[in-house]
């Protein structure tokens, strides 16, 4: 049985993250999305609503499960018994900050591999603070969130404007 984790904020999720989540999920035999608690980004979505919007988006994927942590990468890995951590790699944004966190967290935990998929063409743009600023400013938000998230995060920026 193959576990992995994928760790995130989803603030709120993208079809960026989704993409990574089904190809991560047809790889493993089981998949946990960690909405993380305690990164150190501001996050305009709180921890409950960005787990129930990834709930939603991943209702059709069936080795998927989702929790809410607020522990460091590698004791959540070791108490799930997850063998690999799975990160999504955009060009020019990610690289510098994956490849330290993957040093650090082998470092902390040197049974944890760190397996990264690159983003699909499509989705090197996207990311959650866009889907924010252009949905702030009443720009259509469709094409990059998943349909099943678009209703919750449209109240929110909503409310919030
Ligand atoms: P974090 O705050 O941990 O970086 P994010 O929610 O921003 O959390 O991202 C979670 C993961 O999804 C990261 O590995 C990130 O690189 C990846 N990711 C974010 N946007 C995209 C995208 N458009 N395509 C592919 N992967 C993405």
């Amino acid at each position: 049985m193959h576990t992995a984790i994928c760790p995130g904020s989803f603030d709120p999720i993208t079809m960026g993250h989704l993409d990574i989540i089904e190809r991560a999920a047809s790889i493993f035999d089981r998949l946990i999305i960690a909405v993380m608690r305690n990164s150190e980004k501001r996050c305009l979505f709180t921890p409950e609503e960005r787990v129930e919007l990834v709930r939603a988006s991943t209702a059709h994927v069936k080795n998927v499960s989702v929790v809410v942590s607020d522990k460091l990468l590698v004791d959540l890995c070791r108490e799930t018994g997850a063998q690999a951590a799975v990160r999504g790699l955009r060009a020019m944004s990610d690289f510098e900050h994956e490849f330290q966190m993957a040093l650090i967290n082998r470092r902390l935990y040197p049974d944890m591999e760190t397996v990264f998929l690159t983003a699909r063409e499509t989705h090197q743009y996207l990311s959650s603070s866009v889907v924010k600023e252009v949905g702030a400013l009443g720009g259509g938000i469709s094409d990059f969130v998943p349909p099943a998230a678009l209703e919750g995060i449209l109240v929110k920026l909503k409310r919030n404007g």
